[in-house]
């Protein structure tokens, strides 16, 4: 039905005008800058969640995200990646139009690079795709066909196996988090367990996801909240009884914490009482210890969902209290 536009686009997908260079980059990137081609898988995803609504594709923190998670797959960890380079620059290739923000036209069509998000986002309000590009995004062969050209035109093939894993963790991570924010209360965790419908990758980035959101990136006990314009974020998600014994990713199961907080909530050396207030132990002062902001947390409320429903489950922070909390 659609063969004649997917044909037409899966040739220009594999036509992107990229960096090509020995010295920048490596043969298992044929030697071109990745960055176009990883953009795209990251729009795919998009439209495979349901996430785009409308013809403008946003400098968001999820896309943020996902452009960093698949970054990192082709890329060595002292490379990091800049999500401005290609979102500005794919403008050139065709399908990819920038939308100026309000009064920031001139300047839009003035500059000839954007390196840094910062810039971008004030400049420009997000990307229109060629109409029929997004028309044909929305149904399911088109986009795997297109994923297919990006995945085997720019990436050598022992990279395939894990780019096309992270396709399919991100789509069932991003389902996991929605069933785990919208059936809270049920025994979620047996349920979608019994139906082996998640791998365990996309169960962890899924939790990670609907703590994080619950908690708008807010740590629950200093309140830190620090999210770059690429999606990076202070705070992770904890489970407050662990998972290899509860298998529960309930929400309520969990607590965004930053990676101080993480880290002595995980040695019991801080916990949350019945009324949600911070306990901290006497451990923390018994030897020389510089404790920081730590030492002013003690008897502060914690910074909970703005949702009441997904606050700590009482059940989960009385085994905390009695297995993990150093009491003296
Ligand atoms: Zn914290």
């Amino acid at each position: 039905m659609n063969e004649g536009p997917t044909t037409e686009y899966a040739k220009r997908f594999g036509e992107l005008r990229t960096d090509a260079s020995r010295s920048r980059w490596s043969a298992l990137t044929y030697h071109r800058a990745p960055h176009k081609p990883l953009l795209l898988l990251c729009v795919l995803d998009l439209f495979e969640q349901g996430s785009i609504r409308s013809n403008l594709l946003e400098l968001t923190p999820d896309l943020g995200e996902l452009f960093t998670r698949y970054w990192a797959k082709v890329m060595p960890p002292d490379r990091r990646g800049n999500l401005a380079l290609p979102f500005f620059h794919l403008r050139s290739d065709g399908f990819w139009r920038l939308i100026p923000n309000p009064g920031k036209k001139d300047v839009l069509d003035s500059v000839t690079q954007i390196r840094s998000l910062f810039q971008l986002r004030d400049t420009v309000a997000g990307a229109r795709l060629e109409e029929g590009l997004y028309k044909i995004l929305h149904a399911s062969e088109p986009r795997a066909t297109l994923r297919a050209v990006l995945i085997e035109t720019y990436f050598a093939p022992e990279l395939w196996p894990a780019l096309l894993e992270q396709s399919a963790v991100n789509h069932e991570a991003f389902r996991y988090s929605e069933e785990l924010l919208q059936r809270n209360n049920a025994k979620i965790a047996e349920t979608l367990i019994e139906e082996k419908t998640y791998r365990p990758a996309a169960r962890d980035q899924g939790f990670r996801r609907a703590v994080v959101m619950a908690y708008v990136h807010r740590c629950a006990f200093c309140g830190i909240r620090v999210l770059t314009l690429d999606g990076h974020t202070a705070v992770e998600a904890s489970h407050i009884v662990p998972w290899s014994l509860s298998y529960d990713d309930r929400p309520t199961n969990g607590i965004a914490l930053c990676r101080m907080c993480h880290w002595a909530f995980d040695e019991g050396l801080i916990r949350i009482s019945a009324g949600y207030e911070i306990v901290t132990s006497s451990q923390l002062t018994v030897v020389d210890n510089l404790l920081g902001y730590l030492m002013n947390l003690e008897g502060r409320g914690i910074f909970g969902p703005a949702q009441k429903l997904f606050w700590p489950d009482t059940e989960s922070l009385r085994w905390h209290h009695k297995y993990v909390f150093r009491a003296r």
